[in-house]
């Protein structure tokens, strides 16, 4: 069966995408500095698949090092997790984000195209939309204007992939755009572990359930929506990891350049998702209302018929299992993968 590397795949949506894999058959490898991440995340990945993979601590930007990897393996296809994601980071140092972002993506399509590899998943983001582009959003609509260097890198990186794509004509590029995943493997093995304060809504609630915060600030309620709070497409990272293994199947048939959205196509506010986990789990939020947050957009999410209509994929998961699976694994493991 085929090998897949899988360039950031200790996080959070790598790992969960690891398992996927895994069960569909795939051999996978991973490649991390674990700048964000821990190697303990590949650990349980086995455990939870019975599966050898072999873990490289790699700096994807580091050709040498890269090189090695695909010398060691023979790789037919290439998950590009690897990125820095913190919003308000990327706004204090830019750079950082810019170079490390945009190195990665073109360190990994150099060593690709030695090795002759030529299928190409990238890991982008609803977030390149912009905030001009009427919801829901469908491929087909311009990336828009963003309002912070995270969400630039992504629209640089696709167009980076998309004119490498161009010029070489056995490339296979397929950009999926996330919308917003939370949940964990319901085995509650693997999850999102952020270091610091979380910027993220769910993990931010669950660190509240588990009592590591004392109260949730919700950003804004004064937004044009029903409740007056922000609303997104939540989307259940099992699903998404699905969608990977869908995209990859896609890509091995394929060249030129493809764009999904990977999200639920339904938007739920922030008061509907504290409340869906306080019904899912039992456990109450304390929550206070705060000034909004820079940047935020009032409401988005996907049209999600593309990825349906040709890759055969669509969520399953509700709410429901998204805010038990979230609990189940923040309780089992209060401190993240850290014993
Ligand atoms: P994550 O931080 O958990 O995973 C990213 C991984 O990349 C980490 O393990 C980190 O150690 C690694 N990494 C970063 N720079 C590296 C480098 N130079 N060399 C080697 N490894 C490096 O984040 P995630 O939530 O799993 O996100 C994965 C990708 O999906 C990212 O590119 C992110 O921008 C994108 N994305 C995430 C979301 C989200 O809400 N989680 C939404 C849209 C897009
Ligand atoms: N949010 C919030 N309080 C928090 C974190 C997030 O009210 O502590 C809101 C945020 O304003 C947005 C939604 O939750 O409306 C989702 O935010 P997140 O950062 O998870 O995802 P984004 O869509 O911004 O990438």
């Amino acid at each position: 069966m085929s090998t897949i590397l899988l360039a950031g795949g200790a996080g959070y949506i790598g790992s969960h995408t690891a398992v996927e894999l895994l069960q569909a058959g795939y051999d996978v490898i991973v490649a991390d500095n674990f700048c964000n991440s821990s190697p303990q995340s590949i650990k349980r990945v086995e455990m939870i698949s019975g599966k050898h993979v072999p873990l490289y601590e790699v700096d994807i930007k580091d050709k040498k090092a890269l090189s090695n990897v695909f010398l060691k393996h023979n790789i037919e296809s290439v998950i590009h997790f690897a990125g820095l994601k913190a919003v308000g980071e990327s706004m204090e140092k830019p750079l950082l984000y810019y170079s490390n972002n945009i190195d990665t993506t073109i360190s990994l399509l150099e060593v690709m195209a030695e090795f002759h590899v030529h299928n190409f998943i990238f890991s982008s983001s609803a977030t390149v939309y912009g905030t001009e582009n009427p919801i829901p959003y469908i491929e087909t609509m311009p990336r828009g204007t963003c309002s912070n260097p995270y969400g630039w890198t992504k629209v640089m990186m696709e167009q980076i992939l998309e004119d490498a794509a161009k010029a070489d004509p056995a490339l296979s590029v397929v950009l999926l755009r996330y919308f917003n995943p939370i949940g964990a493997h319901p085995s509650s093995m693997i999850g999102e572990d952020p270091t610091g304060i979380p910027n993220n809504l769910m993990p931010y609630i669950t660190q509240v359930a588990v009592g590591r915060r004392d109260h949730l600030t919700i950003f804004g309620n004064d937004y044009p929506t029903k409740d007056g709070t922000c609303r997104r497409d939540y989307i259940h990272v099992v699903d998404l990891a699905i969608g990977h293994v869908k995209a990859v199947e896609y890509a091995s048939h394929h060249t030129g350049t493809e764009i999904f959205n990977l999200g639920t196509g339904t938007p739920y506010s922030v008061n509907e998702i504290v409340e869906a986990f306080e019904q899912a789990t039992g456990v109450k939020i304390k929550r206070e209302y705060g000034a909004r947050r820079p940047g935020d957009i009032p409401e988005f999410y996907a049209n999600a018929d593309k990825a349906k209509a040709i890759l055969d994929w669509k969520a399953e998961m509700g709410l429901y299992e998204m805010c038990r699976d979230s609990w189940n694994w923040q309780r089992n493991n209060p401190n993240g993968y850290q014993i």
